[in-house]
């Protein structure tokens, strides 16, 4: 039998309140919720009406080893298929479980008769009003009492019968409501053979109950005895079993106990989690809006410094052009429009002031340009404590402010390899800091200085992966 289970439908569950019977028993069909009838016990030990089972639906099973057996239409091609000495098995789903049920060859009737549930059944009818219950002996009327010898119910006129018999007069005859806390009635077990024989044998050969018939004629000459003999060792062996089966149990509540604390801790240790990415995030997100402001900030700084510098150099250059102005003015004026004598009187100052404005140094290049660059790749140290990225860049490289630097710069010889480090200086011959600018290298001899001759060229790139190539300088060595 396959263990191919659904999930469980949860019948149990399900089951009116009241019909479990002490702590084990079970008196209610979980199919049609009624009293058993006929209970028969499935392979799962679950146990269902014999009706109730009959009303299941079948299906067949391949019975091929490994085989499948679903009931799609697929299965029962396949059936047709197969070769004739493979009969298909009927089986049933346990309405409990959905355990896969191989029936026997003789169908539902052959799967054995849950005698157990149908003691409880009584018991149950009993602890009630004994309702439902008819006489053992007339099958008419309801049952009043029960003689313990016999192990009957009997109606009020057959316990007065039985009462009468000379055979049965001595007979323990109690009423039924005395019996309500009995667990068990004891019913006699009756053998499906020989239907008036008492199943009180056990046939070693076959492993089963047998009666008194049974022994002289299907089971003649089978080792037997009185079932009250043999059930000390068959009820050890099952007993063994037990003992096997119940450290399962233990072992399976422990395993379902350890799950629950599993998800329990899972969905803490989730909680934690998820608050440790929230509070790094967040703290994440304030750490980069901070480098945000700082580097607005900074970029508002080189603004307002290099337009103070411009403005200051405008200042300067239009005072100094409003002073030429005047100087060209004045002068053309005079040349053009003065006398001899008015020219020679005035141009002592003339040419004092002309010579001086003509030595005048001033830069005709604004003194800023607007190199600033944004370099998200590169690191800026930390914020808050996170590593954040992107930097503003104004430094350029100035070639006059680099310096080659090396051994080979004083042993170098033409058309030898040699090699040398570039330093890169800004401007103000400050080291660039970073890398990323491309730079093209002219290495001309010192002796062929005159004559400017380009003996090699490197070109590169220091460092990262930006651009912004500078104008080949000469190197002299
Ligand atoms: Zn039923
Ligand atoms: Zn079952
Ligand atoms: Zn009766
Ligand atoms: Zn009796
Ligand atoms: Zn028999
Ligand atoms: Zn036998």
């Amino acid at each position: 039998m396959s263990e191919n289970r659904k999930p469980l439908l949860g019948f149990v569950g399900k089951l009116p309140s009241g019909t479990a019977l002490g702590n084990s028993g079970k008196t209610h069909c979980p199919l049609c919720m009624g009293l058993f009838k006929a209970p028969r016990l499935l392979p799962c030990l679950h146990t269902v009406c014999t009706t109730c089972l009959e009303q299941l639906e079948p299906y067949s099973v391949v019975d091929i080893r490994g085989g499948d057996s679903d009931t799609s239409s697929e299965g029962s091609i396949f059936q047709e298929l197969k070769p004739p000495s493979l009969q298909p098995q009927i089986g049933i789903l346990c309405p409990v479980c959905d355990t896969q049920v191989d029936l026997p060859m003789g169908g539902v009737k052959a799967l054995t008769i849950d005698h157990l549930a149908m003691n409880d059944v009584m018991l149950e009818s009993l602890r009630g009003e004994g309702q439902g219950l008819v006489c053992d002996l007339c099958s008419d009327r309801e049952v009043e009492k029960r003689c313990q010898t016999c192990r009957a119910n009997l109606c009020h006129f057959c316990c007065q019968a039985h009462r009468r018999q000379k055979k049965t007069t001595y007979h323990t005859v109690v009423d039924l409501k005395d019996l309500k806390g009995y667990s068990r009635i004891g019913k006699p077990i009756l053998c499906p053979v020989h239907p008036a024989e008492e199943l009180r044998l056990f046939c070693e050969l076959c492993d089963r109950p047998v009666c008194r018939d049974c022994v002289v004629g299907e089971h003649r000459e089978h080792p037997y005895d009185f079932a009250s003999n043999v059930i000390h060792k068959h009820g050890d062996s099952v007993r063994e079993l037990l003992r096997g089966t119940q450290p399962h149990v233990e072992a399976l509540e422990e395993a379902l106990a350890q799950i629950t604390e599993m998800n329990s801790a899972l969905q803490k240790r989730v909680e934690a989690v998820a608050a440790d990415v929230r509070t790094f995030s967040e703290g994440y997100v304030k750490a980069i809006e901070e480098h945000r402001d700082r580097l607005l900030k900074q970029l508002e700084d080189i603004r307002v410094q290099k337009e103070n510098s411009l403005q200051l150099q405008k200042a300067q250059l239009e005072q100094l052009l409003a002073d030429m102005r005047t100087g060209v003015e004045f002068t053309e004026h005079l040349l053009t429009s003065g006398s001899d004598l008015e020219i020679l009187i005035t141009k002592g100052v003339v040419v004092e002031r002309l010579t001086k404005l003509n030595k005048v140094e001033y830069s005709a290049h604004p003194g800023v340009n607007d190199k600033i660059r944004f370099s998200p790749q590169q690191r800026a140290g930390r914020c808050r404590g996170y590593e954040v990225y992107g930097t503003i860049n104004t430094k350029e490289v100035d070639p006059a402010k680099c310096v080659l630097q090396g051994e080979d710069l004083h042993r170098a010889r033409e058309k030898q390899t040699a090699s040398f480090t570039l330093l890169c200086k800004d401007a103000a011959g400050e080291s660039m800091g970073r890398g990323g600018d491309s730079v093209h290298v002219a290495v001309v001899p010192k002796d062929k200085k005159d004559r400017f001759v380009l003996h090699s060229q490197v070109s590169g790139v220091i460092g990262g992966d930006e651009t912004g190539n500078l104008r080949p300088f000469p190197v002299v060595i």
